[in-house]
């Protein structure tokens, strides 16, 4: 069993995946506000991929025999100027996310608590596809300027993108 202080981190990191949904979702209404629903269709996705990390470490806690807290949530920010803003804050809020993973790893093996290793194996190993995914499409919008064939391209190609929650 983990410790209350462990206990206490993995009810936060409950917080700061809602809040990453939040996040999203924010960005999402920016997109669809330019008229950019292929984009808007990624971070709906993704922030539908956010909550099912706060519900993954609830459930856990639960099996777990502990106690989880939702906790209250800041604001958001909602006011964005372009999709490279958008993918850079993205990026580095999926690197501090990364960090925070990484603070929960080092606690559970201080503590030798194995289940709890054995259920952020999982985390870790997500985080490396989000900031690869998140990168990749800094790169892109990079690459294309912010409007154009290229954008309206690679719109289409987001608009596919659609949630299916990972077989356990
Ligand atoms: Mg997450």
């Amino acid at each position: 069993m983990f410790s209350e202080k462990l206990l206490n981190e993995l009810n936060e990191q409950i917080k700061y995946e809602l809040y990453s949904a939040n996040y999203y979702l924010a960005m999402a209404a920016y997109c669809a506000a330019e008229g950019m629903d292929g984009f808007a269709n990624f971070f709906v996705v993704q922030a539908e991929e956010e909550r099912f990390h706060a519900m993954k470490f609830f459930h856990f806690i639960n099996e777990m025999g502990g106690r989880a807290q939702i906790r209250g949530l800041d604001e958001p920010k909602n006011e964005y100027n372009s999709l490279e803003e958008i993918f850079t804050l993205s990026l580095n809020h999926e690197k501090f996310v990364t960090g925070r993973i990484y603070f929960l790893m080092d606690m559970a093996q201080d503590e030798r608590e194995h289940a709890t290793i054995s259920f952020l194996n999982w985390f870790i190993d997500e985080q490396v596809e989000e900031e690869a995914s998140m990168s990749d499409l800094l790169h892109k919008v990079k690459m294309l300027g912010s409007q154009g064939q290229g954008i309206f391209m690679l719109d289409r190609e987001l608009a596919q993108r659609s949630f299916t929650p990972p077989a356990k």
